[in-house]
């Protein structure tokens, strides 16, 4: 069990539900934010540990989101997993390209997903030479 803080950005209420549900079933805390703007403050204000991020929001997209995550020296070591219903492969691709630390795609396999947050969560953890 983890006891991580995870942020998550999304729009829409079953699949925040969904996401919450999971990610607290497995000992994580959540964040939630239903616009990028919530969630670039909250990212701000408690440094997450990871920050799932759909793209298609209301406001600003999850990848100008992304943007604005990189650009703060407060928020650029977040890792960020993008999470969208796309499934066009020139999508995936500009998701990579952009430099999100993964990709899942909605509607989510329970099993790929948590492996994705787990994974990604250590990686970023072995990378930070201060801990
Ligand atoms: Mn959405």
């Amino acid at each position: 069990m983890s006891n991580k803080l995870i942020l998550v950005i999304e729009d829409n209420e079953k699949n925040m539900k969904l996401v919450r549900d999971l990610l607290q079933y497995e000992g994580y805390k959540t964040l939630e934010a239903d616009t990028a703007e919530e969630g670039l403050r909250l990212a701000g204000e408690y440094l997450p540990a990871l920050i799932l991020m759909d793209i298609g929001l209301p406001g600003i997209s999850g990848f100008e989101a992304f943007k604005r995550l990189r650009a703060s020296s407060v928020t650029a070591g977040i890792p960020v997993i993008a999470v969208t219903a796309s499934v066009m492969t020139q999508d995936h691709q500009k998701i990579i390209a952009a430099g999100f630390d993964g990709y899942q795609r909605k509607p989510i396999d329970i099993d790929e997903f948590l492996e994705a947050v787990r994974g990604t969560i250590e990686r970023s953890r072995g990378e930070r030479s201060t801990e």
